[in-house]
Formats: structure tokens, C-alpha cells, sequence
């Protein structure tokens, strides 16, 4: 098995203010992590810039065009209560956008047979026409689009498990019946969509809310009973993961009280199902994930599932 791990220094220089959770130490908790020699087989890739052309398969034109002239040249600037621009910012998210695209690309090649993308800021919040919750483009979106396009695969799917829903990729895909989007999340939270009612206009967005202080069990019952079982019916030929790991117990965001084994298991059952129609292809894009420790141990856990370990 080859596993790819893409990243890049430019997600250290997307700063945000003092106490922000979502912070350049969480790049360098993961850093740590992969680098410990268990994870020396890993194929090892920087982040290419990616373009706007990439970004528009799923973003408005004239949202991107705005973002991208508003970095601030000093300090930061707000564009919600949560989500701010720092003059790194704009670099790091094209990167973020090029990663995932640069790991779609190889695990389509074969190059790799499954690859993780390990850049911030997130971005499943983000909407086709605006930035939010710490998140300005959806960069796991746009590495599924992106391999229709190139490749022709017919369907892909994202499959979201970060503890928040990600409205941004059920916005995106809401009227696509080529994308199915699936979800954990716990309901009550930040962004307060990803009701089961809400299915897409071709019952291709699955969303799987669990409530707050459910753990282990659920979580995997939301996957056995409902999760997987409309993924092996839609049959997707790519399985991009958006990979949060807020859901762990000691994260300070959210309460769902998951251990870092959980986030394995999930893993290799998303592995299993590539195998049968997907060629086993996945691309995985760090989401979510907010105490360093939660993190550091989860990551690892998923990328040791995907090494096939
Ligand atoms: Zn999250």
C-alpha cells in the first residue's frame, strides 16, 4: 500500500488571533506525529499552489475574485465573528486547494493508493458563495469535482465525519446528482444544518446527526446502519474523506466523546467500500480538530488505516 501525505509550511502562516482554536500549533501536531518513524514509508509530497480555475468548479466567481483581493498586508481582517484573514492566509488556502488536488490527481494516476492531505485552514464550511467557520474554499469538494472532470469517473463521493456538518460541501452538491455527501456530525452545533430531513434535490446527501455526549457506539452504528449502506448503493469510483477530528473526546469544540481508535475504524471500513467500487481510491483532507493531544492521536490512527497497518 502507498499512502501519500501532502502538505506544506505556507498552513503555519495563516495566523489568526490569540486563543483561536484553530491555530498554526495544530500543523505542527500533526507534523510531529507523521514524522515519528512508524510513518517513514509514508510518500512524502509539498503542496502545489492551486488555481482559480480549480476553485471555480465549485465556488461563485465573483466570491473568489473578492476573497482574493481582501488579504490584509498587515493584521488581520474579519469576514465573520470566526473567520479572519491574516497576509499568509491567501497562499495557504491555494495551497490547501492544490493539495488536495495533487493528491486526487495521484491516487487517480495510481501513484498512490490513498493520500492525505494535511493543510489548514479547513474548508467544508465554506459556501459557494462565502467564507465561514474558520473555512474560505472547499478544498475536498473541489478534489472530487475535479476528478470528474479530469478523469471522467461518474460519481464521487465526500464522506465528512469532522464534528461539525459541513454545509459548505452539502451546499455545493445540493442539486448534483453525480456527488453524494455524507456526515456525522452532532445537532445541536455550529452551523445548525445537516438535519436528516435534508437529502439534496436526488437523495444523494446523507447526514447522520448524532446528539451531544453520544460516543463510540453511535458513531458507528450511524455508519453501519444508514452511512455505508448508501454508499454501496450510490457506488462512488473516488471517496474523498473530509477528515475531522473535533469528534474526539477531549476536543474543546463539540462533545461527542469518540477515541482516536474510533477514527481507524471508520478508515478501514471507508477502505473496504473503495475497494469494491472504487478501486480502493481515497483522499483524505484534514478538517477539523482542535486539542493538540486528540489530534496528534487520531491523525495517526487514520493515517495508520490508510497504510493498510
Ligand atoms: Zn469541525
Amino acid at each position: 500500500m502507498t499512502t501519500l501525505l501532502v502538505s506544506h509550511p505556507a498552513s503555519l502562516d495563516h495566523l489568526t488571533p490569540p486563543g483561536h482554536p484553530e491555530r498554526p500549533d495544530r500543523m505542527r501536531a500533526v507534523a510531529q506525529v507523521l514524522g515519528e518513524s512508524r510513518f517513514d514509508t509514508l510518500l512524502r509530497e509539498e503542496a502545489p499552489e492551486g488555481s482559480l480555475d480549480l476553485v471555480r468548479l465549485c465556488h461563485d466567481e465573483r466570491y473568489v475574485e473578492e476573497l482574493r483581493h481582501i488579504a490584509p498586508d498587515k493584521g488581520l481582517i474579519y469576514l465573520d465573528g470566526d473567520t479572519s484573514m491574516s497576509p499568509g492566509t491567501w497562499e495557504a488556502v491555494m495551497r490547501g486547494v492544490g493539495g488536495a488536488v495533487a493528491a486526487t490527481e495521484a491516487v487517480m494516476s495510481g501513484k498512490a493508493d490513498n493520500a492525505f492531505v494535511a493543510m489548514r485552514p479547513p474548508g467544508h464550511h465554506a459556501e459557494i458563495n462565502r467564507p465561514m467557520g474558520f473555512c474560505f474554499f472547499d478544498h475536498a469538494a473541489i478534489a472530487a469535482r475535479h476528478a470528474q472532470r479530469k478523469y471522467g469517473i461518474a460519481r464521487a463521493a465526500v464522506v465528512d465525519f469532522d464534528v461539525h456538518h459541513g454545509n459548505g460541501t452539502q451546499d455545493i452538491f445540493w442539486a448534483d446528482a453525480t456527488m453524494m455527501y455524507c456526515s456525522t456530525h452532532q445537532m445541536p452545533l455550529f452551523p445548525g444544518t445537516g438535519a436528516s430531513g435534508e437529502r439534496g434535490e436526488h437523495d444523494t446527501i446523507v447526514n447522520a446527526p448524532l446528539a451531544p455526549n453520544d460516543g463510540s457506539a453511535r458513531f458507528r452504528a450511524a455508519f453501519d446502519n444508514l452511512i455505508l449502506p448508501q454508499l454501496t448503493k450510490f457506488a462512488p469510483e473516488l471517496i474523498v474523506v473530509s477528515a475531522g477530528f473535533d469528534a474526539h473526546r477531549r476536543d474543546p469544540l463539540a462533545n461527542i466523546n469518540l477515541d482516536a481508535e474510533d477514527f481507524g475504524w471508520v478508515t478501514r471500513k471507508l477502505m473496504d467500500l473503495a475497494g469494491k467500487s472504487a478501486g480502493g481510491r481515497i483522499v483524505s483532507v484534514l478538517e477539523g480538530g482542535y486539542d493538540l493531544q486528540g489530534l496528534k492521536e487520531s491523525v495517526a490512527a487514520h493515517v495508520t488505516a490508510l497504510m493498510g497497518a
